[in-house]
């Protein structure tokens, strides 16, 4: 029973969690957000930016997938996030991993989880990262052009290869079919160099872009996935992989495609183009839908510049125009761009901030009030770095805060930390765990 084994104990003894993380047993007792969000405050003794992730959200997640796509069973994709709480949970919830390079590999293998629940999903790998994949016996993987099937051959003999084939992405956010996936008119080529090499190939993958903003995307690239099974049925290969790769939507996402939408195309479509009696395995590679809507993020005001409505240029000073009637504020915040905000540069992502401490007062638990603040001002938010690409909120009008007070980033799991540099020296957030099983939602 998953949902009865992530205690304190055993996320302690599996060493998921430090002590500190476990502020007051939030991660034992039911909590709430809101009530999370205010146990660590109180305790925390520093004024550091932090994650709170609900671990419940994993298994909820988790059983939207299987209402929704049953036939189709996910390998997390984990670039999106390597966090090793979420990975044990979505183990022990039988999940399979996307992983795209060695060290990817070696942690999975690490938690102790078997290599034949790995896909190798990177169609140009690096020899020695292959060769280390294949000497621990993860022998999937995906290749999109002919010198990847020499190297393979060498490297990787009797791997088990997947084509992956470039998909329309362009009403995607990340167009990754700009860098992989192999054009429709060289697959048949592709397919009998394969031949030629002996090389093993068992499926077809594609990946309909990152942040995908047309629900029916699914529907072209498995028929392009049809074609190309069709050639490799007419040189002698008998394919029994089918991978649809990522690109599904959190459910906090307030724009693009709706997660049910893709859902019910991608049934139909599958039922149409392969159909159970085919019997074949069919895979996907989501990240965001599995790690983003658990993760928020409490930043901390660590400076404020007002700026003043006074005149600015000569002219305007000469005919003593004002600006505006309010002055305008700066915020400076403990993670910026070059931090887990790197979301914003990397992954498109628009984030929304929440006031969660006002002049020294916890006022989350209050979003109605907070509404009634009439009196807002034309602010921006920045990271904590030297540096002026480091904008994190460019214009939001939100009453006035300050140094000290704290903000609420949602939705702000995937690719935030685990891209995080530590450029001018500043630490990525650590993350505390609650279970808000049991939470009545409002
Ligand atoms: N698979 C591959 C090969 C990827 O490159 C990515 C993201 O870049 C993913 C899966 C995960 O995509 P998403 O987080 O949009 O589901």
């Amino acid at each position: 029973n998953p949902n009865a084994s992530f205690t304190k104990d055993v996320l302690l003894s599996q060493k998921f969690l430090t002590q500190q993380q476990l502020i007051q047993g939030a991660v034992l007792h039911p909590a709430s957000m809101e009530q999370a969000l205010k146990l660590v405050l109180d305790s925390a003794e520093t004024e550091d930016s932090f994650f709170v992730a609900d671990i419940r959200d994993f298994f909820n997640q988790f059983d939207t997938w299987v209402k929704h796509i049953p036939r189709v069973k996910p390998f997390f994709a984990v670039k999106s996030n390597p966090d090793p709480v979420l990975i044990s949970i979505l183990a022990s919830l039988g999940t399979g991993f996307d992983c795209a390079s060695k060290s990817e590999i070696k942690q999975i293998l690490d938690l102790g989880i078997s290599p034949d629940r790995i896909i190798y999903a990177h169609p140009c790998k690096p020899s020695s990262h292959l060769s280390y994949a294949y000497s621990k016996n993860v022998d999937l993987m995906t290749f999109d052009n002919s010198d990847e099937l020499y190297k393979m051959k060498k490297l990787a003999p009797n791997a088990r290869a997947v084509l992956r084939v470039s998909t329309d992405d362009s009403n995607s956010l990340c167009r990754l079919s700009l860098k992989f996936g192999a054009p429709m008119d060289t697959t048949h080529d592709l397919l009998t160099t394969a031949k030629k090499l002996g090389v093993n190939v068992v499926g077809v993958s594609f990946h309909v872009g990152s942040g995908c903003h047309d629900d029916s995307a699914f529907i072209d690239a498995l028929s392009r996935a049809r074609t190309v099974f069709d050639q490799a049925e007419d040189l002698g290969f008998n394919l029994s992989l089918l991978d649809i790769g990522g690109g599904f939507p959190s459910p906090k996402e307030k724009q693009g495609a709706k997660f049910s939408n893709i859902a019910a195309n991608i049934n139909s479509t599958l039922d149409k183009l392969f159909p159970p009696s085919l019997g074949i395995n069919i895979i996907s590679e989501p990240g965001r839908f599995f790690c983003s809507s658990a993760y928020s993020l409490a930043v901390n005001i660590t400076s404020k510049r007002t700026v003043s409505s006074a005149p600015q240029t000569l002219t305007e000073v000469k005919n003593d125009i004002k600006n505006s009637e309010e002055p305008s504020f700066m915020y400076y915040i403990n993670e910026g761009v070059y931090g887990s905000f790197n979301c914003i540069m990397f992954d498109h992502q628009i984030v929304y901030p929440e006031i969660l401490v006002n002049d020294g007062e916890f006022v989350y638990d209050n979003p109605c009030e907070q509404s009634q603040i009439e009196k807002r001002f034309e602010s921006s938010i920045w990271g904590p770095t030297c540096d002026s690409i480091d904008c994190v909120v460019a214009n939001t009008k939100i009453p006035e805060l300050f140094v000290g007070d704290w903000l609420l980033f949602q939705n702000l799991g995937a690719y935030s930390r685990s891209a995080a540099s530590k450029f001018n020296g500043f630490e990525s957030s650590t993350v505390f765990y609650y279970d808000s099983q049991q939470t009545k939602k409002c």
